[in-house]
């Protein structure tokens, strides 16, 4: 009998309908935000940097961006029937983001979603004594700079526990961690990568899309994969 799977999601964009940080930026950080975003967008800047260099646009008080994310953050359908079914088949649920991240548990809670999660990776954003907003990266890689989250190494940690991993995500930078996992379930942008390094994927919507897809075998994904979590970090042909 197969193993049941985990789950390692994405927050911003999958879980969530929107991209929270990048909400917050385009709100406070306006045209200077858009500079950053394009450059990113074009590859020619890594998560990490852009996490940082969005931060510097936010006001260093986390109260008004907490205030501002609850308010805005919308649902993406069907997640609290698929934490229901992971539940059921004993499947954690593992967040990954590679976002600001302090509003992750507090919208989590508002729905009503914390208890079903078994674990979360996130970055850490905090004021500090002298007043400035401060993104640091708890999880990043010891040399590797693109990512400040390394999901790949999540990835990898579950794989090495004996479960398969599902992983679900959205974004272009998803595609570290996806090529790690047994099975992808892509949108948007990481669908596009996806079809880039010709990974096979599950085309999704929203999360009872994701109920309905079977359970992986464990998978060795050493040589397709985009990152060496455990050596160092990216692959060239990766950026
Ligand atoms: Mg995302």
């Amino acid at each position: 009998m197969a193993v049941n799977a985990a789950y390692v999601v994405d927050f911003d964009g999958t879980i969530t309908s929107g991209d929270l940080s990048s909400e917050l930026a385009s709100y406070f950080g306006g045209n200077i935000y858009l500079e950053i975003e394009n450059k990113y967008r074009r590859r020619e800047m890594s998560i990490r940097d852009w996490l940082h260099q969005i931060g510097q646009l936010l006001p260093p008080d986390l109260n008004l961006l907490l205030e501002k994310s609850l308010e805005w953050v919308v649902i993406r359908p069907g997640f609290q029937s698929f934490l229901d079914h992971a539940q059921n088949q004993n499947s954690p649920v593992i967040v990954a983001s590679d976002g600001f991240g302090f509003y992750i548990e507090p919208v989590l809670k508002k729905y009503g979603f914390l208890d079903q999660i078994n674990c979360i990776y996130r970055n850490e954003t905090t004021v500090s004594k002298s007043g400035k907003l401060e993104v640091t990266c708890p999880h990043k890689h010891r040399v590797c700079t693109v990512c400040g989250n390394c999901k790949a190494a999540h990835v990898i940690e579950i794989k090495k526990g004996g479960k398969p991993v599902i992983y679900i995500g959205d974004g272009s930078n998803d595609r570290f961690g996806a090529s790690w996992s047994d099975h992808i379930c892509a949108r948007d942008k990481l669908a596009e990568r996806c079809r880039e390094f010709n990974f096979d994927y599950s085309p999704w919507y929203d999360f009872y899309d994701i109920i309905k897809i079977e359970k992986p075998e464990l998978k060795d994904c050493s040589e397709s994969s985009l990152c060496c979590p455990q050596g160092s970090g990216i692959k060239s042909l990766a950026l």
